[in-house]
């Protein structure tokens, strides 16, 4: 038995929520009395060999330029084959926009039980029982997983990342890798912001700001706090900003330590996709707005009057001019 985990990376760096989903594999390598082995695709130019520090005693890299773009079927199949080969019985992924295209496939493969959007670690006093949200986050569920190989896709943000003292070893591993069917022609990387998904901070605005003219008020409170910037949809569908900010049940799913929702209503659609946030914080003028009762501290007021003084109040803390 041993556990193996999908390490999700960009540009050669890997990303937060997979260095989560490291030190949760090593916890539950340690639950089953094992280890566990990580495995990495494409370009990986960090020194992997520091992802021992998250209790991974060993990473495989299959490092071809063909792997530097997520093809889903590529990738599940090269995942297939070193999970047999290493012996692997829990396959961990972060559930974020890999994990979601790559955990549901290789379970058809594998013949393995999914748990996507775990929450928690394995209670492995009664077999193999996994909490996970469903419902958009409302409720929980604990799902027994049966199958001989196991297959958890951990939300982001659902367990902190650990670290100690460490040295992975590094190893290619040789995989028979098909031709993405998939070709990729151009990418539009946003540059120069904090990417939503990783963000700790972010700061949103909703139709309350009333126009893309008034956008600063986010944007200069979002710098001062070091946060990514979020809209809710009828923002981004009027065009008074982009559509990667959009966040909700039809946009990105997001969960950060600190989410603040600036005159946006809070309706069920949008809390979908901001409610595994840790901390919310809500500015409306109106008392009634749904998103108070979802929110850990709210301000009751006028966003033009309120968040302003925020802004100056976080640069006078930070000592920014
Ligand atoms: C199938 C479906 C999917 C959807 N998916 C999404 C989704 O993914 N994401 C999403 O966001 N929405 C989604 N929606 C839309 C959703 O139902 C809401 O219509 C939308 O979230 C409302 O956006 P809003 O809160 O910015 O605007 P509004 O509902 O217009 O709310 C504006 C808020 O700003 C407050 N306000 C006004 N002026 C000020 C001021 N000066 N200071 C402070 N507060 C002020 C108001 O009190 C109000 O609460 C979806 C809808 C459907 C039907």
């Amino acid at each position: 038995m041993s556990v193996l985990i999908f390490l999700d990376q960009s540009e050669g760096q890997i990303k937060k929520s997979s260095l989560e989903a490291a030190s949760y594999a090593t916890k539950v390598a340690e639950l089953l009395g094992t280890t566990a082995d990580a495995i990495v695709f494409g370009k990986a130019t960090d020194d992997l060999t520091h992802i021992g520090n998250y209790g991974i005693k060993k990473v495989h890299t299959v490092a071809d330029e063909k792997l530097d773009h997520l093809d889903a079927q590529v990738f599940t199949k090269i995942i297939a084959e070193a999970a047999t080969a290493l012996g692997a019985t829990v396959i961990i992924f972060s559930n974020n926009f890999s994990g979601k295209a790559i955990a549901p496939r290789l379970s058809v493969r594998l013949k393995a039980g999914l748990v996507s959007g775990a929450v928690a670690l394995p209670d492995t006093t009664k077999g193999f029982v996994v909490k996970k949200n469903v419902f958009s986050g409302k409720a929980f569920a604990n799902v027994s997983v049966t199958t001989p190989v196991k297959i958890i896709a951990l939300n982001p943000n659902s367990y902190s990342i650990k670290t100690s003292e460490g040295t992975a070893e590094v190893a290619p591993f040789t995989a028979t890798i098909d031709t993405p069917k998939i070709q990729v022609t151009a990418t539009n990387k946003v540059v120069g912001e904090i990417p939503l998904s990783e963000a700790d901070i972010v700061v949103s605005g909703g139709r309350g700001l009333k126009g893309p003219e008034n956008w600063a008020l986010i944007t200069d409170l979002a710098k001062a706090l070091g946060a990514a910037t979020a809209c809710s949809r009828p923002v981004a569908d009027s065009d008074w900003r982009p559509h990667h900010e959009h966040v909700g049940q039809t946009g990105l799913a997001i969960a950060p330590n600190l989410y603040i929702a600036i005159g946006i209503s809070g309706a069920i659609q949008h809390l979908a996709g901001v409610n595994r946030s840790k901390v919310i914080v809500v500015i409306n003028k109106d008392p009634e707005a749904p998103f108070f009762k979802a929110a850990d501290y709210g301000i009751v007021g006028d966003a033009f009057e309120v968040v302003p003084k925020i802004t100056e109040a976080v640069k006078k803390l930070k000592g920014i001019a």
